[in-house]
């Protein structure tokens, strides 16, 4: 059978291992396995918005309210922006994929960080873009801008602020140098999946998406619930942008993207504020822990302004043999092999789940 030729080219996404799978090929019971490997909320969804859940459930045989007024008037005051600038999607993984669709053409160029968040290149690749990296693993905007003058046709420049998978993140007036040599034709998505941890340790990193858009009409930027709001299972994500960028983005959207559930409790994380600031404060008391860890390893980490910390091995320490030995200690992280780095991102968990990937890590490295 023929298929669309541009998918020869495409790795089926593979994500963190499920608990469930690890328990099954390894034998281990499910509540002995840790799982640091999505960057998921390691408290799980607030109380609040499962009350929120269950008070609606009786409501889901009607479909979802498709103008999505209420998560967007919810997104409109956080962020002092119109309604018009908005657009939900199911994670804003699909927000990724509406903006390579609205911009694709069969000589599409996009550029993104050597090692960033894979969902760009598997989009890309779906339209037959051609697909331009960096020669640094983490963002450079140097390097950015050289290739950029060398192609002035680049028609979206990914920026991931913070990486995932890498954890770094740069100043915003860094951030703003680079767009203002940016012409309006390239459209700059800044992918803030990670920014209110960013925002939380360093001020200077904060990137505030309505002066962004209204400094750079050519850029697009991404929030999602997936992961200080602890709503991955949701399925929700947002993208703010000029009235022009979002309206065509909305000629791809399919009727109700979103399931009613998802925006009932999305509006209810966006009321806990509390649960948010926890999370933060665990996550970076924790995150102390990690680096200590490492230094007294003798390992290498990025400095992290995620939930989650990259570590670095040098040529003694694979770590595919690593990964492949924690899980079968029940301890699940991502391995970063296929990314071409000899390293391992770990969720930051709660303090008993690090305790015990300090006391399993420390008996390889
Ligand atoms: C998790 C993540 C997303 C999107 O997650 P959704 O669950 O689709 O909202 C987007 N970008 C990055 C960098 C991420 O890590």
């Amino acid at each position: 059978m023929k298929f669309n030729p541009h998918l020869a080219q495409i790795k089926t996404y593979e994500g963190g291992k499920p608990v469930e799978l690890v328990a099954r090929e390894y034998g281990i019971a499910p509540q002995d396995i840790i799982k640091l490997a999505s960057n998921e909320n390691p408290f799980g969804t607030s109380p609040k918005v499962i009350q929120a859940i269950q008070d609606h459930a009786k409501d889901v045989f009607m479909y979802p309210d498709d103008s999505m007024f209420e998560i967007k008037e919810a997104l409109s005051s956080k962020y002092s922006v119109d309604p018009k600038n908005l657009i939900i999607g199911a994670g804003s993984d699909q927000v990724i994929f509406f903006a390579i669709n609205a911009k694709a053409h069969p000589k599409m160029k996009i550029l993104t960080a050597k090692t960033t968040f894979a969902m760009y290149d598997i989009y890309a690749k779906q339209v037959g873009a051609t697909i331009l990296k960096t020669p640094s693993h983490q963002h450079n905007l140097d390097e950015f801008l050289d290739i950029y003058r060398q192609n002035r046709d680049l028609d979206i420049i990914f920026l991931c602020l913070p990486n995932n998978p890498l954890g770094e993140s740069l100043p915003k007036e860094e951030v703003y140098r680079f767009l203002d040599q940016i012409d309006s034709d390239t459209m700059v998505v800044v992918d803030g999946a990670y920014q209110d941890f960013a925002a939380y340790k360093d001020s200077a990193m904060k990137i505030d998406p309505t002066d962004l858009i209204s400094r750079y009409p050519n850029t697009l930027y991404l929030g999602t619930f997936s992961k200080s709001y602890a709503l991955g299972g949701l399925r929700i994500g947002y993208g703010i942008g000029s009235i022009e960028i979002i309206q065509n983005l909305y000629k791809l959207r399919p009727p109700f993207n979103v399931t009613s559930l998802s925006l009932v409790a999305a509006c209810a994380a966006l009321e806990d504020e509390e649960f948010v600031q926890k999370t933060m404060q665990n996550n970076f008391e924790q995150m102390k822990r990690y680096e200590d860890f490492a230094r007294s390893h003798g390992i290498k980490f990025i400095d992290s302004y995620t939930n989650f910390i990259t570590f670095l091995f040098d040529d003694q320490h694979d770590s595919n043999e690593i990964s492949e030995i924690l899980l079968k200690k029940g301890i699940i992280i991502r391995n970063l092999a296929s990314y071409g780095v000899n390293g391992i991102r770990i969720t930051i968990g709660t303090p008993e789940q690090n305790d015990r990937f300090f006391e399993e890590c420390a008996k390889i490295v």
